[in-house]
């Protein structure tokens, strides 16, 4: 009986135990997140990837699946970017909630560049006109003068529906392209871009920022503009999903 009753006073303990530290854990996130709106946008930027790194350790030993985890993120920090574990390997993930390192500068991606001409090569001999350039990788340098650009021509607000701010564009990581038409235009033509809709996933390639869903991705819909992923493409398509819906990441707009 004695026996019996340590048992369960060990079990209550080790409840109360998960009970504290899960409290803990939401603390945490709260006064982070409040010290991000009282700090400057670059300090800013820190403390997220602490919160962040803190919480994938323990949601991993943690093993548990509370709200948090998702509001917070499932991606991981590496150091320079934020990835999710996919189906085959890593999956870097950038967006206004998932910024990556200023020197973060790997050019476009061999094997995503290769895809990519592959993709080109089958609209064209679909009939879709297609140009030669494109819009790969994209230095933090580069991304820094476009944006300023556009916030010099069309005001803060509106450009950061449709360009990032240096450090959360896609294009750092060598991994999105933007498709160009035969007239040197972003493509619109309406044919191709549901040929590219209904077909970038068999080359690779998710159409990154889908109609009706600026609030999770962070940008408005943009035709032109896939990312590669991989073999996995296919299963995003299928799913309908955003990126952040469909890996449980954080998006819509910036911190602060
Ligand atoms: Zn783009």
């Amino acid at each position: 009986m004695k026996k019996l009753f340590r048992t369960i006073f060990c079990l209550i303990l080790l409840v109360v135990l998960a009970a504290c530290s899960q409290t803990k854990k939401q603390s945490e996130v709260a006064s982070s997140s409040s010290s991000q709106e009282k700090t400057s946008q670059s300090s800013s930027k820190v403390s997220t990837t602490e919160a962040t790194s803190q919480e994938s350790s323990s949601s991993e030993s943690q093993a548990s699946s509370s709200n948090t985890d998702i509001e917070v993120s499932d991606a991981h920090y590496n150091g320079s970017c934020y990835y999710v574990d996919g189906k085959y390997g890593p999956v870097i993930i950038v967006n206004k909630k998932h910024p990556i390192s200023s020197s973060y500068a790997p050019g476009d991606d061999s094997q995503a560049l290769v895809a990519f001409q592959e993709l080109v090569s089958a609209m064209r001999a679909k009939g879709f006109g297609i140009s030669d350039s494109y819009s790969g990788f994209r230095s933090y340098e580069t991304q820094t003068n476009l944006y300023n650009n556009y916030v010099a021509s069309d005001g803060q607000t509106n450009a950061d529906r449709y360009s990032a701010r240096p450090g959360y564009s896609e294009h750092q990581t060598g991994l999105a392209f933007d498709l160009i038409d035969s007239s040197g235009n972003l493509l619109e033509e309406s044919d191709a871009v549901a040929w590219l809709a209904d077909n970038a996933h068999k080359y690779g390639f998710v159409v990154r920022y889908l109609k009706n869903k600026e609030s999770v991705t962070g940008y408005m819909a943009e035709t032109w503009h896939v990312r590669y992923i991989g073999e996995e493409a296919t299963d995003i398509y299928n799913s309908g999903l955003t990126l952040e819906e469909y890996y449980h990441v954080d998006g819509g707009d910036y911190q602060s």
